[in-house]
């Protein structure tokens, strides 16, 4: 039995603040402003995980009025996600994710950001996709006041 879950997020990208995508801290003058360390495409992971068995979003497992989940790591979110996931006797078949993000460019991170993920989730690398695309300039990506993330997965039942 399979199940498919889909997630987006969205962050302010601001100057004084660290660029973390898919785990991996990308060299930039700005990053993504948020409670967490505003990994956008790990918190879209999250829910899409999260989605596939209708457990909800991340705001609701990580609130960001608690202040435990300050600064944290989203791959430590991404772990515990997968714990509930396991728990309720799923496991990954694949993921697939979009970064919406017009600088800066995203490429050379690409494989290392599949690997952090791939880590966290206890899975191989193989069954991880991340693919990068500007906006050509247009909208908020384009503008380079924010980025966006999108993630579909597919879970099956063990
Ligand atoms: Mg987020």
């Amino acid at each position: 039995m399979f199940r498919i879950g889909f997630g987006y997020d969205v962050h302010r990208l601001v100057e004084g603040r660290g660029l973390t995508l898919g785990g991996v801290l990308v060299p930039h003058h700005k990053g993504g402003l948020g409670h967490s360390d505003a990994d956008g495409l790990v918190h879209a992971l999250c829910d899409a995980l999260l989605g596939a068995l209708s457990l909800g979003d991340i705001g609701k497992h990580f609130p960001d009025t608690d202040s435990k989940y300050k600064g944290i790591d989203s791959l430590i979110l991404l772990k515990h996600v997968m714990t509930l996931i396991r728990d309720e006797g799923y496991e990954l078949q694949n993921a697939d994710t979009t970064l919406a993000i017009q600088k800066p460019k995203i490429a050379p991170f690409i494989d290392a950001m599949r690997e952090a993920i791939a880590n966290a989730m206890e899975v191989d690398k193989d069954l991880i996709s991340v693919k990068a695309t500007t906006t050509e300039e247009m909208s908020f990506e384009g503008r380079e006041e924010g980025f966006s993330a999108y993630a579909v997965v597919m879970l099956r039942k063990i």
